[in-house]
Protein backbone atom coordinates (compact mmCIF):
# COMPACT_ATOMS: atom_id res chain seq x y z
CA UNK A 1 0.00 0.00 0.00
CA UNK A 2 1.27 3.78 -0.88
CA UNK A 3 -0.37 6.11 1.68
CA UNK A 4 0.43 9.94 2.50
CA UNK A 5 0.99 10.07 6.32
CA UNK A 6 1.30 14.25 7.43
CA UNK A 7 3.47 14.19 10.64
CA UNK A 8 3.14 16.96 13.17
CA UNK A 9 5.59 16.65 15.88
CA UNK A 10 4.15 20.16 17.65
CA UNK A 11 6.22 21.10 20.54
CA UNK A 12 8.01 20.29 24.10
CA UNK A 13 8.63 16.58 23.58
CA UNK A 14 6.56 16.18 20.58
CA UNK A 15 9.45 16.37 18.11
CA UNK A 16 11.09 13.31 20.51
CA UNK A 17 8.35 10.85 20.44
CA UNK A 18 6.51 11.37 16.68
CA UNK A 19 10.29 10.31 15.59
CA UNK A 20 10.13 7.39 17.44
CA UNK A 21 6.50 6.60 15.74
CA UNK A 22 8.38 7.36 12.40
CA UNK A 23 10.41 4.41 13.08
CA UNK A 24 7.95 2.06 13.80
CA UNK A 25 5.83 3.02 10.94
CA UNK A 26 9.35 2.71 8.76
CA UNK A 27 9.77 -0.85 10.16
CA UNK A 28 5.76 -2.01 9.25
CA UNK A 29 6.71 -0.33 5.81
CA UNK A 30 9.80 -2.81 5.54
CA UNK A 31 8.25 -5.48 6.99
CA UNK A 32 5.22 -5.82 5.06
CA UNK A 33 6.38 -4.14 2.13
CA UNK A 34 4.30 -0.94 2.22
CA UNK A 35 5.61 2.80 0.90
CA UNK A 36 4.89 6.16 3.20
CA UNK A 37 5.19 9.48 2.18
CA UNK A 38 5.90 11.37 4.99
CA UNK A 39 5.15 15.42 5.01
CA UNK A 40 6.40 17.45 8.26
CA UNK A 41 4.33 20.46 8.94
CA UNK A 42 4.10 23.15 11.90
CA UNK A 43 1.30 22.58 14.61
CA UNK A 44 0.97 24.93 17.78
CA UNK A 45 3.83 26.90 19.66
CA UNK A 46 6.24 26.33 16.85
CA UNK A 47 4.28 27.50 14.24
CA UNK A 48 3.01 30.41 15.78
CA UNK A 49 7.21 31.35 16.59
CA UNK A 50 7.61 30.97 12.65
CA UNK A 51 4.31 31.57 10.83
CA UNK A 52 2.38 33.84 13.61
CA UNK A 53 -0.54 30.91 13.06
CA UNK A 54 -1.18 27.80 15.49
CA UNK A 55 -2.42 26.17 12.59
CA UNK A 56 -0.91 27.28 9.24
CA UNK A 57 -2.91 27.12 6.05
CA UNK A 58 0.34 24.99 4.09
CA UNK A 59 -0.84 22.68 7.55
CA UNK A 60 -4.23 22.29 6.85
CA UNK A 61 -4.14 21.41 3.03
CA UNK A 62 -1.30 19.16 3.57
CA UNK A 63 -3.60 17.41 6.37
CA UNK A 64 -6.65 17.22 4.00
CA UNK A 65 -4.96 15.77 1.13
CA UNK A 66 -3.14 13.25 3.65
CA UNK A 67 -4.08 9.49 4.57
CA UNK A 68 -3.57 10.16 8.41
CA UNK A 69 -1.79 12.67 10.48
CA UNK A 70 0.44 11.80 13.57
CA UNK A 71 0.82 14.26 15.86
CA UNK A 72 3.29 15.13 19.08
CA UNK A 73 1.89 17.78 21.48
CA UNK A 74 1.32 21.43 21.81
CA UNK A 75 1.96 24.39 24.08
CA UNK A 76 4.44 24.95 27.11
CA UNK A 77 5.17 27.85 29.01
CA UNK A 78 6.08 30.14 26.23
CA UNK A 79 3.11 30.49 24.97
CA UNK A 80 1.33 30.83 28.13
CA UNK A 81 0.93 34.49 28.27
CA UNK A 82 -3.04 34.69 28.87
CA UNK A 83 -2.85 38.15 26.83
CA UNK A 84 -1.44 36.46 23.56
CA UNK A 85 -3.25 37.03 20.51
CA UNK A 86 -2.84 33.19 20.01
CA UNK A 87 -2.25 30.38 21.82
CA UNK A 88 -1.11 26.80 20.77
CA UNK A 89 -4.07 24.64 21.73
CA UNK A 90 -6.16 26.85 19.04
CA UNK A 91 -3.89 24.97 16.34
CA UNK A 92 -5.13 21.13 17.66
CA UNK A 93 -8.72 22.52 17.68
CA UNK A 94 -9.06 24.25 14.36
CA UNK A 95 -7.37 21.32 12.72
CA UNK A 96 -10.22 18.93 14.09
CA UNK A 97 -12.49 20.98 13.00
CA UNK A 98 -11.48 21.51 9.38
CA UNK A 99 -11.30 18.06 9.17
CA UNK A 100 -14.59 16.69 11.46
CA UNK A 101 -13.27 15.01 13.68
CA UNK A 102 -15.95 13.97 15.66
CA UNK A 103 -15.24 11.24 17.47
CA UNK A 104 -12.33 10.83 19.73
CA UNK A 105 -11.52 7.25 20.32
CA UNK A 106 -9.53 6.50 23.57
CA UNK A 107 -8.20 2.93 24.56
CA UNK A 108 -7.38 2.26 28.25
CA UNK A 109 -5.91 -1.02 28.61
CA UNK A 110 -3.58 -2.34 31.66
CA UNK A 111 -0.38 -3.67 30.01
CA UNK A 112 -0.45 -6.57 33.53
CA UNK A 113 3.50 -6.01 33.72
CA UNK A 114 3.11 -2.61 34.54
CA UNK A 115 0.00 -2.73 37.02
CA UNK A 116 1.56 -1.86 40.18
CA UNK A 117 2.49 1.58 38.70
CA UNK A 118 -1.38 2.59 38.36
CA UNK A 119 -2.82 4.28 42.11
CA UNK A 120 -5.70 1.56 42.24
CA UNK A 121 -5.18 -2.00 43.62
CA UNK A 122 -4.15 -4.51 41.29
CA UNK A 123 -7.22 -6.84 41.80
CA UNK A 124 -9.11 -3.95 40.62
CA UNK A 125 -6.65 -2.78 37.31
CA UNK A 126 -5.46 -5.72 36.45
CA UNK A 127 -6.96 -7.01 32.75
CA UNK A 128 -8.83 -3.79 32.66
CA UNK A 129 -9.40 -3.22 28.28
CA UNK A 130 -11.82 -0.12 27.92
CA UNK A 131 -12.51 1.57 24.21
CA UNK A 132 -13.66 5.32 24.96
CA UNK A 133 -15.86 7.07 22.30
CA UNK A 134 -16.14 10.76 23.54
CA UNK A 135 -18.07 12.64 20.88
CA UNK A 136 -15.95 16.11 20.07
CA UNK A 137 -17.73 18.67 18.33
CA UNK A 138 -20.48 19.23 19.57
CA UNK A 139 -22.02 19.95 23.41
CA UNK A 140 -21.44 22.56 25.69
CA UNK A 141 -18.00 23.34 24.25
CA UNK A 142 -19.54 24.70 21.09
CA UNK A 143 -23.33 26.05 22.40
CA UNK A 144 -24.40 29.26 22.40
CA UNK A 145 -22.18 31.34 25.63
CA UNK A 146 -22.36 34.26 26.92
CA UNK A 147 -22.29 36.92 29.70
CA UNK A 148 -24.61 39.28 30.83
CA UNK A 149 -26.02 41.59 33.41
CA UNK A 150 -26.97 40.46 37.03
CA UNK A 151 -28.41 42.50 39.95
CA UNK A 152 -25.40 40.68 41.40
CA UNK A 153 -23.04 41.87 39.35
CA UNK A 154 -23.19 39.38 36.30
CA UNK A 155 -24.12 35.85 34.65
CA UNK A 156 -22.70 33.85 32.13
CA UNK A 157 -23.79 30.93 30.43
CA UNK A 158 -23.06 28.29 28.09
CA UNK A 159 -25.23 26.02 26.46
CA UNK A 160 -25.06 22.16 25.70
CA UNK A 161 -26.78 21.41 22.23
CA UNK A 162 -27.05 18.19 20.43
CA UNK A 163 -29.19 16.73 17.07
CA UNK A 164 -30.03 13.46 16.06
CA UNK A 165 -28.02 13.03 13.71
CA UNK A 166 -24.66 13.97 15.91
CA UNK A 167 -25.50 11.10 18.55
CA UNK A 168 -26.57 8.69 15.73
CA UNK A 169 -23.03 8.96 13.74
CA UNK A 170 -20.85 8.22 16.85
CA UNK A 171 -23.29 5.17 18.52
CA UNK A 172 -22.61 3.77 14.98
CA UNK A 173 -18.65 4.33 15.28
CA UNK A 174 -19.10 2.98 18.88
CA UNK A 175 -21.24 0.03 18.51
CA UNK A 176 -18.95 -1.00 15.30
CA UNK A 177 -16.15 -1.29 17.34
CA UNK A 178 -18.20 -2.84 20.44
CA UNK A 179 -18.90 -5.71 17.41
CA UNK A 180 -15.23 -6.29 16.78
CA UNK A 181 -14.41 -6.49 20.82
CA UNK A 182 -16.91 -8.14 23.67
CA UNK A 183 -19.87 -6.78 22.55
CA UNK A 184 -21.20 -4.72 25.48
CA UNK A 185 -21.87 -0.99 24.45
CA UNK A 186 -22.22 1.96 27.73
CA UNK A 187 -23.83 4.84 26.74
CA UNK A 188 -23.13 7.62 29.86
CA UNK A 189 -25.34 10.49 30.24
CA UNK A 190 -27.03 13.04 32.79
CA UNK A 191 -30.50 12.01 31.80
CA UNK A 192 -32.50 12.06 35.14
CA UNK A 193 -31.87 16.06 34.80
CA UNK A 194 -31.00 16.92 31.22
CA UNK A 195 -33.18 17.35 28.40
CA UNK A 196 -30.08 16.44 25.90
CA UNK A 197 -29.37 13.53 28.21
CA UNK A 198 -32.82 12.43 27.12
CA UNK A 199 -32.17 12.65 23.47
CA UNK A 200 -28.80 11.01 23.33
CA UNK A 201 -30.96 7.46 25.48
CA UNK A 202 -33.55 7.92 22.91
CA UNK A 203 -31.57 7.95 19.78
CA UNK A 204 -28.38 5.82 21.01
CA UNK A 205 -31.13 3.50 22.31
CA UNK A 206 -32.76 2.85 18.75
CA UNK A 207 -29.90 2.58 16.90
CA UNK A 208 -28.16 -0.54 18.99
CA UNK A 209 -31.40 -1.87 18.91
CA UNK A 210 -32.18 -1.46 14.77
CA UNK A 211 -28.79 -1.48 13.81
CA UNK A 212 -26.70 -3.65 15.95
CA UNK A 213 -28.84 -6.41 17.57
CA UNK A 214 -26.16 -8.45 18.43
CA UNK A 215 -24.53 -5.61 21.28
CA UNK A 216 -25.37 -5.47 24.69
CA UNK A 217 -26.48 -2.25 25.57
CA UNK A 218 -26.29 -0.45 28.87
CA UNK A 219 -26.92 3.16 30.04
CA UNK A 220 -25.36 4.65 33.03
CA UNK A 221 -25.19 8.22 34.69
CA UNK A 222 -22.18 10.30 34.08
CA UNK A 223 -22.08 10.35 38.27
CA UNK A 224 -22.29 6.70 38.42
CA UNK A 225 -20.30 6.07 36.02
CA UNK A 226 -17.41 8.09 37.97
CA UNK A 227 -17.57 5.65 40.82
CA UNK A 228 -17.95 2.45 38.88
CA UNK A 229 -14.42 3.63 36.37
CA UNK A 230 -12.62 3.32 39.28
CA UNK A 231 -14.26 0.66 41.47
CA UNK A 232 -15.13 -1.81 38.32
CA UNK A 233 -13.19 -0.69 35.39
CA UNK A 234 -13.12 -4.76 34.26
CA UNK A 235 -16.78 -4.42 33.26
CA UNK A 236 -16.81 -2.10 30.67
CA UNK A 237 -16.04 -2.50 27.19
CA UNK A 238 -16.92 0.46 24.72
CA UNK A 239 -17.88 3.47 26.04
CA UNK A 240 -20.02 5.95 24.41
CA UNK A 241 -20.52 9.76 25.50
CA UNK A 242 -21.32 13.25 24.77
CA UNK A 243 -17.72 15.96 24.95
CA UNK A 244 -18.02 17.46 28.54
CA UNK A 245 -18.51 14.11 30.19
CA UNK A 246 -16.38 12.38 28.05
CA UNK A 247 -13.60 15.03 28.54
CA UNK A 248 -13.49 14.18 32.51
CA UNK A 249 -14.15 10.16 31.96
CA UNK A 250 -11.59 9.82 29.43
CA UNK A 251 -8.83 11.48 32.18
CA UNK A 252 -9.77 9.51 35.24
CA UNK A 253 -9.67 6.47 32.51
CA UNK A 254 -5.93 7.51 31.64
CA UNK A 255 -4.91 7.41 35.51
CA UNK A 256 -5.63 3.24 35.51
CA UNK A 257 -3.19 2.08 33.32
CA UNK A 258 -0.43 4.71 35.73
CA UNK A 259 1.12 6.42 33.23
CA UNK A 260 0.59 9.12 30.73
CA UNK A 261 3.24 8.04 28.49
CA UNK A 262 1.42 4.68 27.63
CA UNK A 263 -2.10 6.19 26.28
CA UNK A 264 -2.77 6.68 22.57
CA UNK A 265 -5.60 8.15 21.48
CA UNK A 266 -7.58 9.08 17.74
CA UNK A 267 -9.72 11.83 16.30
CA UNK A 268 -11.56 10.35 13.58
CA UNK A 269 -14.71 11.68 11.33
CA UNK A 270 -17.02 9.99 8.79
CA UNK A 271 -14.55 10.23 6.06
CA UNK A 272 -11.00 11.41 4.91
CA UNK A 273 -7.97 11.37 7.44
CA UNK A 274 -8.14 10.68 11.38
CA UNK A 275 -5.35 12.53 13.59
CA UNK A 276 -3.56 10.15 15.97
CA UNK A 277 -1.78 11.13 19.15
CA UNK A 278 -0.54 10.39 22.51
CA UNK A 279 -3.00 11.40 25.23
CA UNK A 280 -0.19 13.63 26.78
CA UNK A 281 0.68 17.33 26.48
CA UNK A 282 4.36 18.46 25.75
CA UNK A 283 5.61 17.63 29.07
CA UNK A 284 8.33 20.81 28.91
CA UNK A 285 9.37 19.12 32.62
CA UNK A 286 11.22 16.47 30.29
CA UNK A 287 11.73 18.43 27.36
CA UNK A 288 15.34 17.51 25.38
CA UNK A 289 16.55 15.22 28.27
CA UNK A 290 15.73 12.06 25.81
CA UNK A 291 13.86 10.26 28.54
CA UNK A 292 10.25 11.10 27.47
CA UNK A 293 7.94 7.60 27.11
CA UNK A 294 7.21 6.92 23.02
CA UNK A 295 4.89 4.41 23.47
CA UNK A 296 1.98 5.83 23.59
CA UNK A 297 3.08 7.48 20.28
CA UNK A 298 3.90 4.41 18.51
CA UNK A 299 0.29 2.97 19.90
CA UNK A 300 -1.05 5.60 18.62
CA UNK A 301 0.75 4.70 15.02
CA UNK A 302 -1.14 0.81 15.81
CA UNK A 303 -4.40 2.88 15.59
CA UNK A 304 -3.19 4.71 12.22
CA UNK A 305 -2.56 1.90 11.11
CA UNK A 306 -6.15 -0.18 12.34
CA UNK A 307 -8.36 2.94 11.75
CA UNK A 308 -7.15 5.40 8.52
CA UNK A 309 -5.63 2.32 6.75
CA UNK A 310 -7.19 -0.98 7.55
CA UNK A 311 -4.31 -2.86 8.38
CA UNK A 312 -5.75 -4.97 11.16
CA UNK A 313 -1.99 -7.04 11.25
CA UNK A 314 0.19 -4.81 10.85
CA UNK A 315 -1.53 -2.57 14.00
CA UNK A 316 -1.40 -6.12 15.56
CA UNK A 317 2.28 -6.51 15.17
CA UNK A 318 2.96 -3.34 16.62
CA UNK A 319 0.81 -3.67 19.40
CA UNK A 320 2.50 -6.86 19.85
CA UNK A 321 6.07 -5.31 19.47
CA UNK A 322 5.09 -2.99 22.31
CA UNK A 323 3.95 -6.06 24.42
CA UNK A 324 7.38 -7.84 23.86
CA UNK A 325 9.21 -5.07 24.64
CA UNK A 326 7.63 -4.69 28.09
CA UNK A 327 7.77 -8.19 29.13
CA UNK A 328 11.38 -8.40 28.52
CA UNK A 329 11.19 -5.79 31.01
CA UNK A 330 12.42 -2.40 29.43
CA UNK A 331 11.11 0.87 30.61
CA UNK A 332 11.49 4.92 30.13
CA UNK A 333 12.32 6.33 33.61
CA UNK A 334 8.20 7.49 33.82
CA UNK A 335 7.54 3.17 34.44
CA UNK A 336 10.48 1.90 35.64
CA UNK A 337 9.25 2.97 39.34
CA UNK A 338 13.05 3.44 39.96
CA UNK A 339 14.76 1.11 38.33
CA UNK A 340 16.74 0.49 35.25
CA UNK A 341 15.65 2.62 32.49
CA UNK A 342 16.25 3.18 28.51
CA UNK A 343 16.12 6.46 26.49
CA UNK A 344 13.19 7.43 24.24
CA UNK A 345 15.15 6.25 21.51
CA UNK A 346 16.58 3.49 22.80
CA UNK A 347 12.66 2.16 23.49
CA UNK A 348 11.71 3.61 19.80
CA UNK A 349 14.94 1.01 18.95
CA UNK A 350 13.74 -1.69 20.74
CA UNK A 351 10.14 -1.98 19.27
CA UNK A 352 11.68 -1.13 16.35
CA UNK A 353 13.50 -4.11 15.95
CA UNK A 354 10.55 -6.39 17.48
CA UNK A 355 8.53 -5.37 14.44
CA UNK A 356 10.83 -6.38 12.39
CA UNK A 357 11.85 -9.54 14.23
CA UNK A 358 7.91 -10.26 14.41
P1 LIG B 1 1.72 16.80 30.25
O1 LIG B 1 0.96 15.61 29.79
O2 LIG B 1 2.57 17.46 29.23
O3 LIG B 1 2.66 16.36 31.48
C1 LIG B 1 2.13 15.89 32.72
C2 LIG B 1 3.22 15.06 33.45
O4 LIG B 1 3.38 13.81 32.78
C3 LIG B 1 4.60 15.74 33.41
O5 LIG B 1 5.26 15.49 34.62
C4 LIG B 1 5.32 15.05 32.28
O6 LIG B 1 6.71 15.02 32.43
C5 LIG B 1 4.70 13.64 32.32
N1 LIG B 1 4.64 13.06 30.98
C6 LIG B 1 3.80 13.40 29.98
N2 LIG B 1 4.04 12.67 28.90
C7 LIG B 1 5.06 11.87 29.19
C8 LIG B 1 5.80 10.89 28.46
N3 LIG B 1 5.53 10.59 27.20
N4 LIG B 1 6.81 10.25 29.08
C9 LIG B 1 7.11 10.51 30.37
N5 LIG B 1 6.46 11.42 31.11
C10 LIG B 1 5.45 12.09 30.53
O7 LIG B 1 0.68 17.82 30.87
P2 LIG B 1 0.90 19.30 31.40
O8 LIG B 1 2.22 19.40 32.12
O9 LIG B 1 -0.34 19.65 32.11
O10 LIG B 1 0.96 20.20 30.10
C11 LIG B 1 2.17 20.65 29.47
C12 LIG B 1 1.81 21.40 28.20
O11 LIG B 1 1.18 20.48 27.27
C13 LIG B 1 0.80 22.52 28.41
O12 LIG B 1 1.20 23.62 27.60
C14 LIG B 1 -0.52 21.95 27.96
O13 LIG B 1 -1.39 22.94 27.48
C15 LIG B 1 -0.06 21.04 26.83
N6 LIG B 1 -0.97 19.92 26.53
C16 LIG B 1 -1.07 19.58 25.22
C17 LIG B 1 -1.87 18.49 24.85
C18 LIG B 1 -1.92 18.10 23.40
O14 LIG B 1 -1.12 18.58 22.62
N7 LIG B 1 -2.84 17.25 23.00
C19 LIG B 1 -2.53 17.75 25.83
C20 LIG B 1 -2.38 18.11 27.17
C21 LIG B 1 -1.58 19.19 27.51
Amino acid sequence: MDAKIVLLPGDGIGPEVVAEGQKALNAVARKFGHRWEFETCLIGGCAIDATGSALPDVTTVACKQSHAILLGAVGGPKWDDPRAKTRPEAGLLKIRKELQLFANVRPVKAYDVLVDASPLKREIVAGVDILFFRELTGGIYFGESGRRPHSSGEEAFNTMIYNTGEIERITRMAARAAQGRRKKLTQVDKANVLEVSRLWREVSQRVVRDEFPDVQYEVLLVDAMAMHLISKPKCFDVIVTENLFGDILTDEGAMLPGSMGMLPSASLGSSGPGLYEPIHGSAPDIAGKGIANPLATILAVAMLLRHSLSLETEARAVEAAVDTVLNAGHRTTDIAAGGKSVSTSEMGSLVEAQITKS
